[in-house]
């Protein structure tokens, strides 16, 4: 259990990112409240269930009345409105944040809506699973995972100490980016890779000449991975393409071209080009691994990994 550090919580959305933090916050003890938001009866009336909070409402600008720390954790086109919705109702000196996979879209649609007075830190954990809704949470998810914060101009030292210091009661390695910088590193880590695997799973679904069996029958021997990513909940990665423009669309160029330079290699049958390319993406697999994102175990520890592919 770390220290107390906040009076009274205020989770905003309470799904999958929602409810990790509540249990964690719990598990913690990192405030005497925990006042919990969300927009629908069925999902409010389950985090009551799992006692996620100590407060429960569907009015948002509810609770926040009297929080020290506000984290709204709702889908990022949804982000601006919310922020409306609760300004009226922020305490002074209170910090909000949220955990929205966009930076500089979320900045734009909340900060014109944030009181004089009140502390506006955005941030992003970047930890998640491919599970949506208060039931996907666990109070684990931050562990050993970098939060980056993205503050803006004039941002109170203090606040930010306080903000990262949560993060690091959660078990997070927390670190500070511009709102740019975060969305085009976000946009070649989490959203390309997970555009790659829709259109990926897509196209193996719409094959006339393979069928639907054979694709889940013989999927181990490597489309299962990219089908976890293409799980993942639509709402939210709708939001991420429509909010990331810029940074995805430029990513999805340079990723055109290195496909075109890879096509032409076994087009030309030039082993040597392929041998390279995958010698250098073997590499990075290692460091991912040294930097302990991941674990060394084959097939990523699955209990049915076999050596063979
Ligand atoms: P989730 O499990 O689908 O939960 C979404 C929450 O937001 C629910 O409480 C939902 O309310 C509420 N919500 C949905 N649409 C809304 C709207 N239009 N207005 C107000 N509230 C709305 O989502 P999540 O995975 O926790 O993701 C939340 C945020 O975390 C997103 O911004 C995402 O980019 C970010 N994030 C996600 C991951 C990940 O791997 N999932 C990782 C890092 C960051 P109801 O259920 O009551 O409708």
């Amino acid at each position: 259990m770390a220290d107390q550090q906040f009076d009274k919580i205020a989770l905003i959305g309470i799904g999958l990112i929602g409810s990790s933090l509540a249990r964690a916050v719990k598990a913690q003890g990192l405030a005497s409240s925990v006042a919990i938001a969300t927009r629908s009866e069925e999902t409010l009336e389950r985090a009551r269930e799992l006692e996620l909070g100590t407060e429960y409402h569907l009015d948002a600008a509810e609770a926040v009345r009297d929080a020290d720390l506000v984290i709204v954790s709702v889908p990022v086109g949804a982000s601006g409105s919310v922020a409306q919705q609760i300004a009226p109702n922020l305490k002074p000196g209170a910090i909000v944040t949220d955990v929205g996979s966009t930076k500089a879209s979320v900045v734009a649609q909340m900060l014109p809506h944030i009181p004089k007075g009140v502390h506006f830190i955005p941030g992003h954990p970047l930890a998640g699973t491919e599970h949506s809704g208060p039931d996907a949470g666990f109070a684990e998810l931050f562990r050993g995972r970098w939060c980056i914060l993205t503050p803006v101009h004039g941002t109170d030292k203090a606040a930010k100490r306080r903000l990262a210091t949560f993060w690091e009661a959660l078990g997070s390695k927390v670190d500070e980016m511009d709102t740019e910088h975060h969305d085009k590193v976000l946009a070649i880590v989490s959203h390309l890779p997970h555009i790659i695997a829709y259109n990926i799973v897509g196209t193996a679904d719409d094959l006339e000449t393979v069928t639907e069996s054979e694709v889940i029958k013989y999927s181990a021997s490597g489309f299962r991975d990219f089908t976890r990513l293409a799980a993942s909940d639509p709402t939210m990665w709708r939001d991420v393409c429509l909010h990331n423009k810029d940074a995805i669309l430029e990513m999805l160029a340079r990723f055109s071209e290195d496909l075109a330079y890879l096509q032409r290699a076994i087009r030309w049958g030039d082993g040597e080009k392929l041998f390279d390319l995958f010698t250098r993406t073997r590499a990075i697999r290692r460091s991912i691994i040294d930097a302990g994102q991941d674990t060394a175990a084959a097939n990523f520890g699955r209990p049915d990994a076999t050596p063979e592919k």
